[in-house]
């Protein structure tokens, strides 16, 4: 199969969807693999390296112009128009997005949106929101540990003691998970906060403090629990309860790090603009929920602002900034699907009955297939 690899073109996006390590792989297989000029650069692949490992350099038209195309972000308007209907398309394809969705229908693609895919054992391996999130969680950190004008271990010192630093983590799904192992090698002290039950244990086994806000009533424990591993929005009494212990946290930290996120819906606001005056001047907030409104209103998407004395950092893309790991790894969550529509012994195939496959397939022959 001919499998083209554009270079990304959406603003900040330094990651590419094959890395010469997954060209070598795909063209063991039997594959041609054909590489935008330029498509690895800002992941620290050169043209030489994918050459390498077998693949061919090309350009836009020949790399959107292959049978399969391999993606980090959906397509512009312009991409679109250098790829021939029938044309399988794999990548990061944002599934809450109805009119980009419509926009690849209409152009005739079969595509499949990895962030879809279930929440299994087996999807495991290519679960790019996972990959991703576990960068994002520690890109989150090395980030706040940068614009802070403090340290984060405690130091003593024969100039004197240095406190460590206080980071509070909102949200402990993968992304937050990382950032609590990352502060806390880094020496800090760290609280966090969930709505999930479960997570409870996994904060503490990271030697990190849960915010525990007791469940009251059998609604409140119900939304805990959540669908799918995911969050639902919890009831407004458990939020107001939630609120009261988590401002007391943030009026005391130096760091606060939010990934609170409800798929498909808003993010939660979680740290209100009474909180971020609370804290102390020169603290910080990173706010991974930025892409979906923010856990803080005052996060401005894309950019890193002061407000308040507080620095607060609402970057969109972290796992961009960290283009190399990042991209590796996407990739390889990207080869392991394709053994789902690549089988080694048959030519593309969208098996229906495999539960991965459903959930990915957004468009075919014309039409938006998600439910
Ligand atoms: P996510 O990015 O959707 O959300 C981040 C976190 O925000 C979640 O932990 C969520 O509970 C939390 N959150 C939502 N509203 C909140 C609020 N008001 N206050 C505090 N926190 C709030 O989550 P994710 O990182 O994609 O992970 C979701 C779940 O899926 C986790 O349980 C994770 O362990 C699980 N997971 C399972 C697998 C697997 O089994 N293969 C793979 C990856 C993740």
């Amino acid at each position: 199969m001919l499998i083209g690899v554009p270079l990304e073109t959406a603003a900040g996006e330094t990651r590419v969807a094959v890395t010469p390590e997954t060209a070598k792989k795909l063209q063991a297989q039997g594959h041609r693999v054909l590489v935008q000029a330029g498509a690895g650069v800002a992941a620290s692949a050169t043209d030489e390296a994918y050459q390498a490992a077998g693949a061919e350099t090309t350009d836009a038209a020949g790399a959107f112009g292959a049978e399969l195309v391999l993606k980090v972000r959906s397509p512009s308007a312009d991409e679109l128009g250098l790829m021939k209907p029938g044309t399988a398309l794999v990548g990061m394809l944002n599934p809450f997005d109805r009119e980009g969705l419509g926009r690849l229908a209409a152009a005739g693609l079969t595509s499949f949106a990895l962030e879809a895919a279930p929440r299994t054992t087996r999807a495991q391996s290519m679960d790019v929101l996972s990959s991703q999130a576990n960068i994002a969680g520690y890109k989150a950190v090395m980030i706040a540990a940068d614009k802070y004008q403090r340290l984060f271990p405690m130091l003593m010192t024969a100039a004197g003691t240095i406190k460590a630093a206080r980071v509070v983590i909102l949200g402990v799904g993968v992304a937050g998970l990382q950032a609590i192992a990352t502060a806390k090698r880094l020496g800090a002290v760290i609280e966090a906060s969930d709505v999930r039950p479960s997570v409870k244990e996994q904060v503490e086994s990271l030697g990190a403090k849960f915010i525990d806000v007791p469940y009251e009533t059998a609604e409140e424990k119900e939304a805990a629990e959540g669908v799918g591993g995911y969050a639902r929005p919890m009831p407004p009494s458990w939020l107001e309860r939630q609120k009261v212990e988590v401002a007391k946290r943030v009026a005391q930290a130096d760091v606060v790090i939010t990934t609170a996120l409800i798929p498909g819906r808003p993010a939660p606001v979680l740290v209100t603009e009474e909180m971020v005056r609370s804290m102390k001047p020169g603290s910080v907030v990173v706010d991974l929920a930025a892409p979906a409104g923010g856990n803080c209103p005052l996060t401005e998407a894309g950019r890193t602002v002061v407000k308040h004395g507080v620095t607060l950092v609402g970057e969109t893309n972290l796992p961009a900034l960290v283009a190399a790991d990042a991209s590796s790894l996407y990739a390889r969550n990207v080869l392991d699907f394709l053994k789902l529509v690549l089988p080694k012994d048959g030519g593309f195939q969208v098996p229906m009955d495999d539960d991965i496959v459903a959930a990915c397939l957004m468009t075919q022959a014309g039409e938006i297939k998600r439910a």
